[in-house]
């Protein structure tokens, strides 16, 4: 879907819309994993970004081996479309179990390079059974953080992402539109990880929301909160001696925010990759009060715990 969507103050060639909804590439999961390993260069926690790393690596080998998934109908896409709906909605879409062989593919790939409390997390994936995995899934999705075995979340959401990017790709740019809440994703009704303010062609400077779940971006205003859509009382903050290609952006409405990140400033710029790593940014807006709005499905459910 297109919409025409250009912004006061923001110069566009006439007749060229941008696109309101941006699907993730086929080699998401493999850039991702090159920018942690950029990232981890002389990093404070570069062997957590490392091996970040290698879980991204393994997302894209079991987004490879994953068999087409079953996809809503065109009765249902219509009804979706109809009311305002987004089709694969996280928390009602009835999980094949496809997602669950990807989980073991990845923890099998990232086992020999885990750290004990890691290793732990794995075997525990690895023996539980499939109805376990369902309920932590359940309650992942549904930020029921109190019932996660948090060592493992991680796992469980970077093999959920696997399966929605699969769903969402196989399905096409076509199946989606806008959706009664701009601040959930039109595609899978999740809460961004991050926004990401983009460069080239008619995307020139607009920010973008990017999908906690199925990697799918979407169009919002600048300098407007991507929780409760305020437009008062927005500021940005950035860490100390940073490049300002991540800030954060406050709200003074809800006191919650959710971190921008500037391709102007660094034109590879990860929202998952680029969030992990400023985890100095986490403890700061934390210290001044602010709620992070959206979830880092890689980091559950808080920014200091990193194992
Ligand atoms: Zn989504
Ligand atoms: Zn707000």
């Amino acid at each position: 879907m297109t919409a025409s969507i250009i912004q006061p103050g923001e110069i566009q060639p006439a007749g060229v819309e941008a696109p309101f909804i941006r699907l993730p590439e086929q080699a998401i999961f493999s850039r991702r994993s090159e920018r942690f390993k950029f990232l981890a260069q002389g990093h404070a926690m570069a062997d957590y970004l490392k091996f970040m790393a290698h879980i991204a690596a393994a997302q894209q080998q079991a987004l490879a081996a994953m068999p087409q998934p079953s996809l809503p109908d065109a009765g249902q896409l219509s009804l979706c479309r109809q009311h305002g709906m987004p089709p694969l909605t996280a928390q009602s879409w009835p999980r094949e179990r496809d997602w669950q062989v990807a989980l073991r593919q990845i923890v099998g790939e990232v086992q020999p390079d885990a750290r004990q409390a890691t290793r732990s997390a794995i075997e525990r994936l690895a023996s539980a059974d499939s109805n376990w995995l369902e309920a932590q899934a359940g309650h992942l999705l549904a930020s029921r953080y109190d019932q996660l075995d948090l060592a493992a979340a991680p796992f469980i959401g970077a093999a959920l992402q696997v399966y929605w990017v699969a769903m969402a790709t196989a399905l096409g740019l076509s199946a989606f539109g806008r959706t009664d809440n701009p601040t959930l994703c039109p595609v899978c009704a999740s809460a961004p990880v991050a926004s990401v303010v983009r460069i080239g062609g008619e995307e020139q400077g607009l920010r973008y929301l990017h999908c906690s779940l199925c990697e799918a971006e979407w169009h919002m205003v600048r300098v407007k909160c991507s929780s409760c859509e305020s437009t008062k009382g927005i500021a940005y903050f950035a860490v100390e001696g940073s490049s300002g290609a991540v800030k954060a952006e406050t709200c003074d409405e809800c006191h919650s925010y959710l971190k921008v990140m500037y391709m102007e400033r660094d034109h590879l710029v990860d929202p998952v990759a680029d969030d992990l790593a400023t985890l100095a940014l986490d403890i700061l807006l934390d210290e001044k009060g602010y709620m992070r709005s959206g979830p880092n499905l890689l980091l559950i459910p808080s920014a200091d715990s990193p194992t």
